[in-house]
């Protein structure tokens, strides 16, 4: 077809002060009379064929489909019911735990929000927040969590009689919104959590956006004494060459390459650790689920662990009967 033609066109490469860029398009294709009854209509349609085309991995082409139109209504519908839910109450943050691979210290807890859908039931987060980022929600759902997390961080903290640390998911836009530095100041601020027991992740396609803007924000974040971690690092795009000039202090080594181990993916594994080590950055394993993981991620020299073998994610509730045995061990 002519859209296909078309489609590698605008595909170019240029570079930026040593950085490769890369140009894709996307299209969709809507056809009258058989997708549409009017032009309003025909625009509309293609209008989805392009999100979905976009959402499929861009740089293609999407054809209009009927059932395109269900998945639209029904994003439209929790974006609609995702906003009651944040000025109603109905969401939750939970937590899960992290531990020092070497002592199994509770070194702190990733938060994860948790959306119970008054008739569609639990929502996972992989589904509402790409509608929240989309709409642009993401900005004051993002705050919220902030400042449940920093909160519930005291209150563990508290009950531990340790400084537990707490990890906080920032999304692109979110990192992007130009208050978000003043947002994470006046957060510490009410909660009274020093900024050193907070930990931003951020995953490479927060930093690959703009990278000069990133940098900046990163050391504004880094100035209240809050930490950063690369969230699911290795699944991106991992361009080595921000490991030098992004101002972090951890990476997260995404699940995908702790499942594996230690049967497979050991050579992989080993690499990012020493690569994160070479850069003096600590190393998150993530997705950790049997005692052989961990007992090979701890061989290698990783330093923090998290997983399901470990802790499931958890209200706050748990988390406090979690911690209140460390009571008393000075
Ligand atoms: P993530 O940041 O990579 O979080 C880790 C995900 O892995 C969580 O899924 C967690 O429940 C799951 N997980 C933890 N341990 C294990 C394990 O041992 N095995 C397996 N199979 N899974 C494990 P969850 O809670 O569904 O969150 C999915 C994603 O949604 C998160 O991935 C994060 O990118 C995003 N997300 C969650 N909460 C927030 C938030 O408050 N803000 C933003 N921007 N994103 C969030
Ligand atoms: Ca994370
Ligand atoms: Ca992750």
């Amino acid at each position: 077809t002519r859209a296909n033609r078309i489609l590698p066109a605008p595909r170019c490469r240029s570079q930026l002060e040593g950085t490769k860029f890369f140009a894709t398009a996307s299209i969709g294709a809507a056809v009258f009379p058989d997708d549409a009854g009017s032009a309003l209509e025909l625009v509309s349609n293609a209008d989805t064929a392009l999100y979905e085309a976009k959402d499929a991995g861009r740089n293609r082409l999407g054809r209009f489909r009927r059932e395109m139109l269900v998945a639209a209504q029904r994003r439209a519908q929790l974006e609609r019911d995702l906003r009651r839910a944040l000025a109603a109450g109905g969401l939750e943050v939970h937590y899960q735990p992290q531990f020092d691979c070497a002592s199994g210290r509770l070194l702190g807890v990733e938060a994860l929000l948790r959306w119970r859908h008054p008739e569609h039931g639990p929502i996972g987060p992989d589904e509402f927040i790409p509608i929240a980022e989309d709409s642009g929600l993401i900005v004051e759902l993002g705050a919220w969590v902030l400042e449940q997390a920093c909160r519930d961080a005291i209150a563990l903290g508290d009950r531990a009689g340790a400084p537990l640390g707490v990890a906080v998911n920032v999304s692109a836009r979110q990192f992007r919104d130009h208050a978000f530095i003043q947002v994470v100041r006046d957060v510490l601020a009410r909660t009274g959590l020093d900024g050193a027991r907070l930990e931003l992740e951020l995953t490479e396609s927060v930093l690959m956006d703009d990278v000069t803007h990133a940098v900046d924000v990163m050391h504004a974040i880094r100035r209240l004494g809050v930490r950063m971690s690369i969230d699911d690092f290795g699944t991106g795009y991992s361009s080595l060459a921000y490991l030098q000039s992004f101002p972090i202090d951890q990476l997260k080594l995404d699940r995908g390459f702790v499942r594996p181990l230690p049967q497979a993916g050991a050579t992989l594994a080993s690499a990012v650790i020493a690569l994160a080590h070479g850069f003096d950055l600590a190393v998150v394993a993530e997705g950790v689920e049997t005692e052989e993981q961990r007992a090979w991620l701890q061989s290698a020299g990783c330093d923090v662990v998290q997983g399901y073998l470990l802790g499931r994610p958890a209200p706050l509730e748990v988390l406090l009967e979690l911690v209140a045995p460390l009571e008393g061990q000075g």
